[in-house]
């Protein structure tokens, strides 16, 4: 490592948001590299992916990898009511996207598909260091970075950059340092997940897609996605609460609510757990701030909104790209400050904010969102917005028709849905 690279773009974490910027970057001609604390391949949630996923590994050069390791694709999604047996689902097919080529996106072991993106920065020309973990970015006199502090083997030392991006994930080193995380007002979700095998799939509409089963139980919910063709990630979320008032084993609770869905039980009936429990909490927060002089926050370090609709890589992935595009007209400027960056925040926070409503309005009212799906008027609107087409609009005019929809719930004396609603307000 050259300490005098200070022309260099310092990224700290090798996720998905890290790598794929290392890979912008690189394609640019903007020397960069990546600190990832730990070395891959490395576990990690977020197996799900939606479709404008697919658009960035294009761009990228990266999809004939996808294809070459053969993830297994994934063509479209299905809710499970909480009570009943069925279940609604979508196919991508509906709605072909703008230069997407393929009708499917993909499920991904993280450890395969982080380790992959990560090289293949690497090969266009991204600096990768792994084992070494960013503890402290570092500002000169005028308030702008140039560096970061790194620790390696129990040795600190201090390397220089033009600029620091933080992709630290849920770490959050930057707005940690800065102070400036706030938790959701709303949110505050607990996850229990694992990986099974001889999920039974025989009575699901496609073992492809990914099964989402609504519980009994405020804002819960679980996820069934295949990470091969043998091997299932199953994981219960609920209300943080909920997990702590069960006073529950972490087994004891996920078998609990396992139990809870029929189609969720049907499909469990037989499963063999082939690892150990994890557990997620406090995932819902964002950073006051995305941009600063000489930093962007990108992925899970700038803003976190709930998993529900999987919409999690899919951010990480945009938010590289858009930040790569004013980190290369600020190398091309030399105007490294807040107000040259900052169209990138602008840009992340309105996509983010799509995807926030989103899921503020289906947890408000869980069957409206079913309804929805199966309405000939919204359904294309629906789609269109599960497969992660936030960015770059003005309006979305089936989130008006959600909200409409449940104040007429709400002051409907006696409607079907009343017993329903979720108690948090949506004004
Ligand atoms: C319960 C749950 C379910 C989810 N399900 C989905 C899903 O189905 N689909 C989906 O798209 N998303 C899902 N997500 C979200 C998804 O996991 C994240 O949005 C995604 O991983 C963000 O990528 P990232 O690159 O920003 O962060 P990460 O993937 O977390 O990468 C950050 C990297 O930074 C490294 N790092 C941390 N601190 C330092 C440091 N100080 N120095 C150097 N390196 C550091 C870490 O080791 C890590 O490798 C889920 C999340 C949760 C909590």
């Amino acid at each position: 490592m050259n300490k005098n690279e200070s022309d260099n773009v310092v990224i700290i974490g090798g996720g998905p948001a890290g790598s794929a910027l290392g890979c912008y970057l690189s394609k640019a001609g903007i020397k960069n590299t990546i600190f990832e604390s730990a070395n891959h391949p490395r576990d990690h949630v977020g197996e799900s992916m939606v479709m404008s996923s697919v658009r960035v590994f294009d761009e990228l050069d990266f999809l004939p990898v996808m294809e070459r390791e053969g993830f297994v694709r994934k063509y479209g999604a299905s809710w499970h009511p909480p009570i009943e047996k069925g279940e609604a689902d979508i196919a991508f097919n509906e709605f072909p996207q703008a230069d997407i080529h393929q009708d499917y996106t993909y499920h991904v072991d993280r450890k395969k598909f982080d380790l992959l993106l990560l090289k293949h920065a690497e090969s266009l020309g991204t600096k990768v260091y792994q084992g070494m973990q960013v503890t402290e970015i570092l500002f000169d006199e005028n308030k702008y970075t140039r560096g970061v502090r790194v620790k390696i083997a129990g040795q600190e030392m201090d390397v220089p950059a033009k600029m620091v991006v933080d992709a630290s994930g849920r770490a959050t080193v930057l707005g940690k340092q800065l102070k400036v995380k706030k938790n959701d007002p709303i949110f505050d979700q607990f996850a229990v997940h694992a990986w099974f095998e001889n999920v039974d799939k025989s009575q699901v509409e496609s073992s492809e897609y990914i099964h989402i089963y609504f519980l009994p139980v405020q804002r819960g919910w679980a996820w069934q996605i295949p990470i091969t063709h043998e091997i299932t990630s199953m994981g219960i979320v609920a209300e943080k609460e909920v997990f702590k008032g069960a006073k529950m084993k972490p087994e004891e609770y996920f078998e609990k609510y396992v139990a809870s869905n029929p189609d969720l039980a049907h499909a469990m009936r037989n499963a063999k757990r082939v690892n150990e429990f994890k557990m997620e909490g406090d995932y819902s927060y964002q950073m006051d701030t995305f941009a600063g002089n000489g930093f962007v926050m990108i992925g899970d370090a700038a803003r976190f909104v709930d998993p529900i609709f999987s919409s999690g890589v899919s951010v990480a992935l945009f938010s590289a790209k858009y930040s790569s595009e004013r980190i290369v007209h600020a190398f091309a400027t030399g105007d490294f400050s807040e107000a040259n960056l900052k169209p990138y925040e602008k840009k992340l926070r309105s996509g983010t904010a799509i995807w926030y409503e989103f899921i503020r309005l289906y947890y408000k009212l869980l069957p409206l969102f079913t309804h929805f799906i199966k309405s000939k008027e919204h359904r294309v609107e629906i789609l269109r917005l599960l497969q992660g087409e936030v960015f770059d609009r003005s309006e979305v005019p089936v989130l008006d028709a959600m909200r409409k929809f449940i104040k007429v719930v709400e002051t409907t004396p006696g409607h079907a849905f009343a017993g329903q609603l979720s108690d948090m307000s949506i004004d």
